[in-house]
């Protein structure tokens, strides 16, 4: 029989924090797991991101202690107004693949007052915390790597977010699943659109990266992505010249087009409307022009949304979530450790500082899978 874990134990403090990637769940199982399993440390899941440590911070600490210590696990989690939980086997079982987080996550205006942050930094030491690791995108890592400034706390930062624009490291968490999820809408989208003759025009996820559209427009077949990496915003030619080059497509025989544009594509005039609609308007112009060969084609837009964040974990993402906690883990054990953020670089997982700037080859491999993919969609005669 397992003991009941304790503060007097000095837990490892996990918070998911930001938008919610898939993976986060495998990650809290995989921290849980081999904290509890290979380092003997207990682990305290975090509620609701960084609100969850404020709520925390409010509270009276003997109160605080003896609520958590009293109701673990499970039972910790379905109690209303409990922040903090500590995780035991049962509470992780059976989460691996799902998507979400069953701690929740959260957005937190306050975190960013540094007497909040001065309150959390209090709480966290008088609690014994050893450790404190922050899963989130790049907002939840910046907080992250002000704690390391402001505590002598051992803080790790692991990337978790499915636009991958942490250019430090080669993949976030989340991302191989979001990809697999397109890759899956845009199987579907493509059967209506060969049945009918149609250009689908598919807004993906990502904020001011390039990168989710793009590996997913390698994976789907799509016949056109747009990201925002050009250094011009969009204009009304440059939507022209991908309709034409669509036409000629058609015209050299293919029965339809799948055209992925990323949410963060800016366009000049700036229209605050999403991408798919605009860029569907302009083709609809284009093609029902007179004189057109394709009058009766069917132009559809349509925005993906949230249905990127959810849905199985990829097998990828399961693996990878368990590397970066493995890493983190032994970063906060090891004897002198410091704190950073874990990454991906070259297959192997590293430590490396806050605020490390992008990986050398970043941009490079941007402008490399853009290159791939123009030739992976074009159908050039010899
Ligand atoms: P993501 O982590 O997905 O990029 P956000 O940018 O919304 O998401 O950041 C998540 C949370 O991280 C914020 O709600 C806030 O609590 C915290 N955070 C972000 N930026 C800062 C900052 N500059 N100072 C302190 N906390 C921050």
């Amino acid at each position: 029989m397992s003991k009941t874990p304790t503060f007097a134990d000095h837990p490892i403090a996990v918070i998911f924090s930001g938008g919610d990637a898939p993976g986060m769940n495998a990650f809290l199982r995989a921290v849980t797991r081999i904290s509890l399993s290979r380092h003997h440390v207990p682990v305290l899941g975090v509620r609701n991101g960084y609100d969850g440590l404020v709520e925390a911070s409010k509270m009276d600490l003997d109160l605080l202690r003896s609520q958590v210590e009293e109701r673990v696990g499970r039972w910790g989690m379905i109690s209303d107004g409990q922040p903090l939980v500590l995780m035991d086997q049962p509470a992780v079982s059976g989460i691996v693949g799902k998507g979400g987080t069953i701690l929740g996550t959260a957005r937190c205006l306050e975190f960013h007052r540094p007497e909040v942050r001065a309150r959390v930094v209090t709480m966290l030491e008088k609690l014994g915390v050893r450790g404190l690791i922050v899963c989130g995108g790049d907002g939840s890592l910046t907080g992250a790597d002000l704690l390391t400034k402001e505590s002598n706390l051992r803080i790790i930062g692991v990337p978790a977010t499915i636009d991958n624009d942490l250019e430090f490291t080669e993949m976030a968490l989340g991302v191989d699943s979001a990809v697999n999820t397109l890759v899956w809408a845009v199987d579907c989208f493509k059967d209506t659109a060969r049945a009918h003759r149609r250009v689908m025009i598919l807004e993906t996820m990502g904020r001011g990266s390039g990168e989710l559209a793009r590996l997913a427009a390698i994976a789907s077949g799509a016949e056109m992505v747009v990201t925002p990496d050009a250094k011009k915003p969009m204009t009304r030619a440059d939507m022209d010249a991908l309709a034409l080059s669509i036409e000629s497509g058609m015209k050299a025989g293919r029965s339809h087009a799948i055209v992925l544009i990323a949410e963060g594509v800016k366009m000049e005039p700036e229209i605050k409307r999403n991408r798919a609609y605009v860029l569907a308007d302009a083709f609809k112009e284009f093609f029902e022009r007179a004189g057109g060969p394709f009058h009766d084609l069917e132009i559809r837009p349509s925005v993906l949304g949230h249905l990127q964040r959810g849905g199985h974990t990829s097998p990828q993402d399961c693996i990878l979530a368990a590397r970066f906690a493995e890493a983190a883990l032994n970063e906060i054990m090891r004897p002198g450790g410091g704190n950073g953020v874990t990454a991906l670089r070259r297959g192997r997982i590293e430590i490396v500082p806050f605020g490390a700037p992008p990986l050398e080859d970043a941009e490079a491999r941007s402008n490399a899978s853009m290159h791939l993919h123009e030739s992976l969609s074009s159908w050039e005669p010899l």
